[in-house]
């Protein structure tokens, strides 16, 4: 018989499974698969940590999220938002679906081109665009969006010696009622600074004004922010037409909209609390339909989703390495993947699931990374079952934004995995090796010899 681990006693509250003070029990059932592959089976075969995607959960999303919006205004156009998760095979999901690309740097606007996205269906926004940058996007007839007055004069600078005429839009921030307000990006509309950088524009004959952007922030929890800024990118739209004889094109609401995931210290889950995205859907077209465009001149509505679209397309697997008792009495568990993969556990309080049976006792723990650190907590307080060494986990929700804000901190990144529609899996980015890590370092000539 297999020799029982001790565990020293320690007195515990009833938690009978309703909601307390700290909000649902998370787990009732073990989470074994995943698109109907086994977790244990792709963690024997890939490693532990790893991270999963499933190729099934992102085409779904997207073709949702076009259903949401295409079936309530005629004219709609996604752009892949990269920074959200730029590993190719991702992009190219997305872009096999229809989606163009949002990049917000030079180096995801050479990505995009590398995943064959043609320039005119580029979005290039962000605060840092160099002469060539700008060079090559306004060759590539690619949209451009200005995000200062800087970048405009840059533009117009640079225009002489273009082979096109760069097509342009502004980025737009406004009051929408959501504060902090996101003014450090683009114009502002509320004290005319829109309106006057779109006159520059015009009266320079420099530039093809193509449209109007924003993207008012981010997991945005009210759908009349939404409704707030189609307004006034409205109002801008109608002096494009009227003042300064130039309509626009496309109008771009950016991206935003929130996934499932439950932010940090919130009572309710996010499955519960968040709209969807037919709810923001139906505030943004009825409101650009109320504009009053005829139907001929009504603006493109292009969207640059990116954390709904991903989020719960994601899985981390992790291995549990020890567990212990804090000074308090409290249970820790340590895993093998921290906040050096799991950045969006600073705002997150992932749902996090046991891979194999476990009994029904559950406790409060904290959850900790492998890292040296003190800061490497994936969940400081979650009920779970008492797991023992060795054991898997599933964290959830982990598509956006971690497989590109991931550090290499300590210890190295795991290999990534797609399952495809039929349930195969590929490795879409292998682990990391120390020779990958080091191969940029030089060494001068007077360290070449160490003396211990
Ligand atoms: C990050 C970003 C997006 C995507 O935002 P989500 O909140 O993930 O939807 C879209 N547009 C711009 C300009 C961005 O910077």
């Amino acid at each position: 018989m297999k020799k029982l681990v001790y565990e020293s006693p320690s007195i515990q509250k009833m938690n009978t499974g309703l909601m307390n003070k700290f909000g649902t029990r998370s787990e009732y059932e073990p989470v074994k698969q995943i698109d109907g592959v086994s977790v244990h089976t792709m963690m024997a075969q890939y490693g532990s940590p790893l991270f999963v995607l499933s190729e099934r959960t992102i085409r779904n999303n997207y073709q949702n999220a076009v259903r949401a919006f295409s079936t309530r205004y005629p004219k709609v156009q996604f752009a892949w938002s990269y920074k959200t998760n730029y590993l190719n095979s991702v992009c190219r999901i997305f872009h096999q679906e229809g989606s163009w690309a949002e990049v917000v740097s030079g180096f995801e606007y050479r990505k995009a081109l590398g995943n064959g996205v043609p320039g005119n269906k580029i979005i290039f926004n962000g605060p840092e665009k160099t002469n060539e940058e700008l060079e090559m996007a306004a060759n590539n007839g690619s949209l451009i969006h200005i995000d200062h007055f800087d970048e405009l004069f840059q533009l117009i600078e640079l225009s002489d010696k273009l082979k096109k005429k760069p097509r342009v839009a502004i980025r737009v921030n406004m009051d929408t009622g959501v504060y902090p307000m996101w003014d450090r990006f683009g114009f502002n509309y509320e004290n005319g600074q829109a309106l006057n950088a779109l006159t520059k524009i015009v009266e320079s004959g420099k530039m093809e004004l193509t449209g109007l952007h924003c993207h008012i922030g981010t997991f945005m929890l009210t759908t009349n922010a939404y409704a707030t800024a189609v307004k006034k990118l409205g109002d801008l739209a109608w002096k494009c037409k009227t003042q300064l004889n130039t309509p626009i094109q496309y109008i771009d609401l950016g991206g935003g909209f929130p996934s499932s995931n439950t932010l940090r210290g919130s009572f309710l889950p996010g499955t519960d609390s968040v709209p969807s995205v037919d709810e923001f859907a139906e505030a943004i077209t009825t409101n650009l339909l109320g504009l009053g465009f005829g139907t001929e001149e009504l603006p493109l509505l292009v969207l640059e989703s990116g954390r709904v679209l991903i989020d719960d397309a994601g899985y981390l697997l992790s291995t549990v390495l020890a567990n212990k008792r804090l000074s308090d009495g409290r249970r820790a568990t340590i895993l093998d993947a921290g906040v050096n993969l799991l950045f969006t556990s600073f705002w997150y309080d992932h749902k996090i699931s046991p891979a194999q049976d476990f009994t029904q006792h559950t406790e409060d723990m904290a959850l900790y990374g492998p890292l040296c650190m003190n800061i490497d907590v994936v969940r400081q307080s979650i009920n779970l079952p008492l797991l023992n060494r060795g054991d898997k986990v599933v964290v959830h929700k982990v598509g956006a934004y971690n497989m590109t804000q991931w550090m290499q901190f300590i210890q190295m990144r795991p290999n990534v995995v797609l399952i495809d529609e039929q349930g195969k899996t590929h490795i879409i980015r292998e682990s990391e090796t120390l020779q990958y890590i080091e191969q940029p370092e030089k060494v001068p000539e007077h360290l070449q010899i160490i003396n211990v």
